[in-house]
């Protein structure tokens, strides 16, 4: 039997600028107006911060009708609202704080542009996710839209007019998938806008290219990140598909599948957009305890200064 001896580090993983930006801002919101604050949706899909932030005073809701002190501030999540939110704060004389990221911001432009422009609209994410919920959010339906999330999807989409098509994407979908959805829409479509390009997050897509990185050195991935999140569950799916032996989604050390590992060389370790930095540290520790003289390689394939 073998023993763990190298452990390959992704680079970049964890926090990315924009979420990073969402917890300081509901940090800034507690310090400037204390305790209670409400943040509507999970301010970042992950366990540890929102558990954080709720010991320290944060009250996590899902819409506005929620809230019995209409004087306390409210912090928009990093995936952005419906603009029906921030028409619903005004009346209700509700202070909000908008923490959504800049790159959710710059998609939310483009599908009011598009509608606009009166185009078809294809939106690339998962139904029901809150950013996807934002995002069409923004419409005033006077175009049509249709969220797709698979090439199955994409083959069977039809409009009922031939206007010209527009596309966005959800920030933090696996990049390769969105681009066989835009091939199958480009063979279907030949009126797809020319320009239409993925609205793929920069921090997506270098823990994606960190992954296919690590995937070459071990062939057991560990992704630290919350079961809800859309970018950590992307990560996982990517070292399977790379050809990963086993790769597992945990959201910190106490979920290690110990027993899985035993008898593997190395392991490498990722981590989503929304994990901190400190579920790494920590599981690092407790490799260094089970197992002497670890051996610990950083595979570097971007660096973010954003
Ligand atoms: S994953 Fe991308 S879009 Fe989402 S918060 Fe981070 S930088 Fe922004």
């Amino acid at each position: 039997m073998t023993s763990l001896s190298d452990i390959f580090l992704a680079t970049p993983r964890g926090f990315c600028s924009g979420v990073r930006r969402a917890v300081n801002l509901v940090e800034k919101t507690l310090q400037n107006y204390g305790a209670p604050v409400y943040v509507r949706h999970e301010i970042v899909h992950n366990k540890h911060v929102v558990e954080n932030l709720r010991k320290k005073g944060v009250v996590f809701i899902e819409e506005l009708s929620e809230i019995t002190d209409t004087s306390r501030p409210v912090v928009i999540s990093a995936h952005g609202a419906p603009k029906h939110v921030y028409t619903e704060a005004q009346q209700l004389g509700i202070k909000l704080i908008d923490a959504t990221c800049p790159l959710v911001e710059k998609v939310h432009k483009k599908i009011i542009r598009l509608e606009q422009e009166k185009k078809n609209i294809v939106v690339i994410g998962k139904n029901g996710h809150p950013e996807i919920l934002g995002t069409v959010g923004q419409l005033n339906n006077t175009s049509e839209y249709k969220i797709i999330f698979s090439v199955q999807d994409a083959e069977k989409l039809q409009f009922s007019s031939d206007a010209p098509i527009g596309l966005v994407t959800q920030t933090t979908l696996c990049v390769s998938d969105v681009a066989n959805i835009m091939t199958v829409l480009q063979r279907r479509f030949g009126n797809i806008d020319a320009l239409s390009k993925s609205d793929t997050c920069y921090a997506t897509t270098h823990r994606q290219t960190a992954i296919l990185e690590l995937v070459k050195h071990s062939s057991l991935i560990v992704v630290i990140g919350s079961k809800n999140s859309s970018n950590s569950q992307q990560l996982k799916k990517i070292a399977m598909e790379a050809g990963a032996k086993k790769a597992f989604l945990i959201d910190d050390v106490s979920e290690m599948p110990w027993n899985e590992i035993s008898d593997e060389p190395s392991i490498g370790i990722s981590a989503g957009a929304s994990a901190p930095e400190e579920l790494v540290d920590n599981m690092l520790k407790e490799l260094k305890k089970r197992y002497t003289n670890l051996k610990i390689h950083d595979i570097i394939v971007a660096k973010e200064g954003v």
